[in-house]
């Protein structure tokens, strides 16, 4: 199946959270790394006064259920979060969200497919953009159409090494 997972850091050196996250991605046996977009700086949504963030979309292949993938991507949170930071609450070390999960469509207490927040989401559509992608959002639409109706947004590309497997 393929699948698209967001990841996001703010906290403890983000853009190195973020390379190491895909860099785990990579490794993990039931998932195939397939590309990754670039490293994008972004303003916090909702609280304000934080970090910015470092944002990226990977496009994976995987035989993990749903389900199991969101647990693959917590255990990966859990180990970041081991890194010791002076804060506690609203800025993230890492986050992994699933973005998109083949064309399915789920909404349980759990797990929502596709997240909930994907269509209003500069640091998501404009990476997935980038890959090359001229992706169906199930439910939501298309991604230009999705992103022509962006405000105008304030994303920043970061200049980095190769990020990884590029299509
Ligand atoms: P955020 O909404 O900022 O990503 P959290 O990462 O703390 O906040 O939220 C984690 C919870 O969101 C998880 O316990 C998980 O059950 C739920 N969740 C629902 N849909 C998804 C999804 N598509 N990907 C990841 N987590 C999800
Ligand atoms: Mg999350």
């Amino acid at each position: 199946m393929l699948a698209y997972i967001g990841l996001g850091s703010n906290l403890g050196d983000p853009e190195n959270q973020v390379l190491r996250a895909v860099q785990t991605l990579r490794q993990l046996p039931d998932i195939e790394l397939l590309a990754c977009s670039a490293l994008y700086r972004s303003r916090p949504m909702g609280m304000t006064g934080q970090p910015d963030f470092v944002n990226a979309v990977a496009k994976i292949s995987t035989d993990l259920y749903p389900m199991e993938l969101l647990a693959t991507l917590q255990e990966i949170e859990q180990q970041h979060r081991r890194v010791r930071t002076a804060q506690r609450w609203g800025p993230r070390t890492l986050d992994l969200d699933i973005l998109l999960y083949g064309d399915l469509q789920m909404h349980t207490k759990e797990l929502q497919i596709p997240h909930p927040g994907i269509s209003e989401r500069e640091f998501v559509l404009i990476p997935l953009q980038e890959m090359g992608e001229d992706l169906m959002i199930p439910g939501k639409g298309s991604l230009r159409e999705l992103i022509d109706r962006l405000p105008e947004y304030q994303l920043t590309r970061i200049a980095t090494p190769d990020v990884g497997a590029r299509p």
